[in-house]
């Protein structure tokens, strides 16, 4: 058994000789980053929304189509923030669309870009609600999908949108939608339950 409290530094020191000295600092950012998470406030309001409803003005999915169908290439992603409100029923009123890097099947936040959105939300009391990504083909959750999610909270959702959000008929018969129950476990909501809780009114 090693007992040396420095262990753990000195391996890190030791793969850090290998890196340039931005990939050194991009590592130390991203070590405070990660530091900064586990202590900070939940992005995710405690009052979770698991199992509500949630009311998202058309201008909302018109404008999150919009945004998904400029890749036409790679996959697209945004957040919809806003506030879990009364009796289960969460109200969106904002989408946020983070700097990201993306191929046709995968898609990175950079993590800068959840500081900012932390900040964005303590400001304006909002919290992020659901997270929106395209596919290139059908829409479905993968394993990255399961495990890549922007909250790890219960009641946090992720929509999926089907061919780069070139949809023909009505956004919420199109999209598929997965709660998270906690731990990298989510529900895929069946149609009927889908067009129960999400609606634009
Ligand atoms: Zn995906």
């Amino acid at each position: 058994m090693n007992d040396d409290p420095t262990a753990q530094a000195t391996g890190d020191d030791r793969h850090a000789r290998y890196l340039t000295g931005t990939e050194r600092e991009d590592r130390l950012l991203e070590e405070r980053i990660a530091d900064i998470r586990r202590r900070e406030v939940p992005l995710v309001l405690p009052t979770s929304n698991l199992g509500g409803a949630y009311q998202v003005p058309p201008s909302i999915t018109t404008e999150t189509i919009a945004h998904l169908r400029r890749y036409r290439v790679t996959e697209a992603v945004c957040f919809w923030l806003g506030t879990p409100g009364a009796e289960q029923r969460a109200r969106i009123s904002e989408i946020w669309v983070p700097e990201f890097t993306a191929t046709p099947v995968s898609y990175d936040i950079q993590p800068l870009e959840m500081l900012r959105l932390k900040q964005h939300l303590d400001e304006k009391s909002l919290a992020l609600l659901v997270q929106v990504h395209s596919h290139p083909g059908g829409a479905f959750h993968s394993r990255r999908d399961d495990l890549n999610a922007a909250s790890p909270w219960p009641g946090f959702i992720s929509v999926v949108v089907p061919d780069h959000g070139n949809i023909s008929g009505g956004f919420w018969e199109s999209v598929e939608i997965y709660e998270l129950l906690g731990s990298a476990s989510w529900k895929h909501l069946e149609t009927r339950e889908k067009l129960e809780r999400f609606h634009d009114h």
